[in-house]
């Protein structure tokens, strides 16, 4: 018998008890998803005051990104956007990014494990949550968790089947956008409009979703923002922004060797596929341009995918990890955020 741990909330009940509980951070309703849920955003601290004059492709344009973004001010304070179910079936992240809201509200997790230095650590930057970007995904699925569950589950909830009861699967449910008139059962990746959010359609009409999380990132132009993935029974890795400048490249680079040395610290490994700069665009056909892609092109800044492994029994890869293991590679993540940014700002 898999009994899911107390910790472990994922739900769309559980984003709204945590929501319900905040009292620290500014809450705001970004938009309400295809299938009208709200999405929701915790700000921790104050938003950082820019002098804009341009929007970032003028400001380079004109040789100079401080039009878009002047970060040099004396109190300027980093900005980290953490962002989870991307995917509706890939919501290990948002189990430890509630679980972080409840340490920043009361200094424990919900297993009433006391986190002070992480607590600390997130007093030096700004910190924006977004728990569940696709409600409506994570509303197709039915259950809480992941692990102990097959690889079929995980296809079949996350995917979703054809109009025919075959499983939709990976790569086939991405040749046919939005999916939504040929399925019958739709899976938690795509929102109510069945519109996978990492493949939008980023230069015309977007989801209020996509869209929401454009706003932000124009707005806070955050210095590096994750967005949180599940990845089967995948060794736990990054991945980086393709198509983006040389210079985000290789700040990804330096954020990936400094997060497997803490990771290997904590007995955990991570598998780290950014040494090399080629994202796959010189491949033909080549890497698509998704949406951590668009986020670092529209804000100038790392935005990066997090993938996680599920814990299924039988998936292709790693053995599945545990919830202590799930759980301990995000609190990993996101203290080597925090201490990455700090530094980083420290040395400007
Ligand atoms: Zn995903």
């Amino acid at each position: 018998m898999n009994t899911i741990p107390k910790y472990y909330k994922t739900n769309l009940q559980d984003i709204e008890n945590t929501i319900k509980s905040v009292k620290k951070a500014n809450v705001t309703t970004l938009c309400n998803s295809a299938g009208g849920r709200p999405v929701y955003m915790l700000c921790y601290g104050e938003q950082n005051k820019f002098c804009r004059t341009a929007n970032l492709s003028s400001a380079l344009g004109g040789k100079d990104k401080s039009c878009f973004v002047n970060k040099s001010q004396p109190d300027y304070k980093p900005t980290l956007l953490l962002v989870g179910c991307i995917h509706g079936g890939e919501f290990e992240g948002t189990a430890a990014l509630l679980n972080l809201v409840n340490i920043l509200e009361t200094g424990c997790d919900f297993a009433g494990n006391s986190f002070a230095d992480l607590k600390d650590l997130t007093d030096k930057i700004n910190l924006l949550i977004i728990s569940c970007l696709n409600p409506d995904g994570r509303s197709h699925v039915p259950f809480d968790s992941f692990v102990g569950k097959t690889f079929y589950d995980l296809r079949m909830f996350n995917q979703g089947t054809w109009k025919d009861g075959t499983l939709c699967g990976w790569p086939e449910c991405k040749k046919i956008h939005p999916i939504k008139d040929y399925v019958d059962y739709l899976g938690g990746y795509f929102n109510d409009d069945g519109v996978n959010l990492m493949h939008d359609d980023f230069f015309g009409k977007k989801a209020s979703e996509t869209q929401a999380l454009f706003d932000v990132c124009e707005q806070y132009v955050p210095d590096f923002t994750v967005l949180l993935h599940g990845g089967s029974n995948c060794k736990n890795h990054i991945i980086g922004p393709a198509y983006a400048p040389l210079e985000i490249k290789q700040r990804v680079a330096d954020f990936e060797q400094f997060l497997k040395l803490n990771c290997e610290a904590e007995g955990l490994s991570l598998y780290t596929p950014n040494v090399n700069f080629d994202y796959g665009e010189s491949k033909n056909p080549p890497v698509s341009f998704n949406l951590p892609s668009a986020l670092t092109q529209l804000c100038g800044e790392p935005c990066v995918t997090y993938e996680c492994n599920q814990g299924l029994t039988d998936a292709p890869g790693e053995k599945g990890y545990s919830y202590s293991e799930i759980y301990k590679h995000h609190f990993c993540l996101f203290k080597s955020l925090i201490e990455f940014l700090e530094h980083k700002n420290e040395k400007n």
